[in-house]
């Protein structure tokens, strides 16, 4: 499998693969970037949150849904159902596995070259009967190891 960047696209190489997509590049679009860049993995109503608590961009959930979705389709970000049922959009979409937290929904990379590598090997020895393989998306379940502490 091809190596791609390990860094997600920061707010000029955005605008080149905008470009790419003939996209313009709308405030709407930056800004729906910039946030994503700062959350890393974010459903439409934390993007919203966030573009809104700046204060600069005015936005709907719905146009900020729509604009994940369509970078989602042209493979700029990646997209997960998390367990609350809720579409998460990664803004890295390098092949990494995912620390999920059950108890707060949040996801966090975890970068492991080497076994990303083992199980792309494997993969490549193994068939599937009727199917071709397109990858494989590896989250690892967890749950914070101590109540988090109440700030008043
Ligand atoms: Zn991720």
């Amino acid at each position: 499998m091809a190596t791609q960047a390990q860094h997600a696209p920061d707010m000029e190489e955005f605008k080149i693969l905008l470009r790419k997509f003939n996209l313009k590049a709308t405030n709407q679009r930056l800004a729906v970037h910039e946030a994503m860049l700062r959350l890393g993995h974010a459903s439409a109503d934390m993007v919203t949150e966030a573009i809104r608590t700046d204060g600069t961009v005015k936005i709907t959930v719905a146009t900020v849904y729509n604009i994940l979705s369509q970078l989602a389709a042209l493979g700029i970000y990646n997209h997960r159902m998390s367990s609350n049922n809720k579409m998460y959009f990664d803004v890295n979409t390098f092949q990494h596995l995912h620390l999920y937290d059950t108890v707060n929904n949040t996801y966090r990379d975890v970068i492991a070259d080497d076994l990303m590598e083992e199980i792309n090997d494997w993969l490549c020895k193994k068939k599937f009967k009727g199917y071709k393989i397109d990858g494989f998306d590896l989250q690892i379940i967890c749950h914070p190891s101590r109540m988090r502490s109440k700030i008043s």
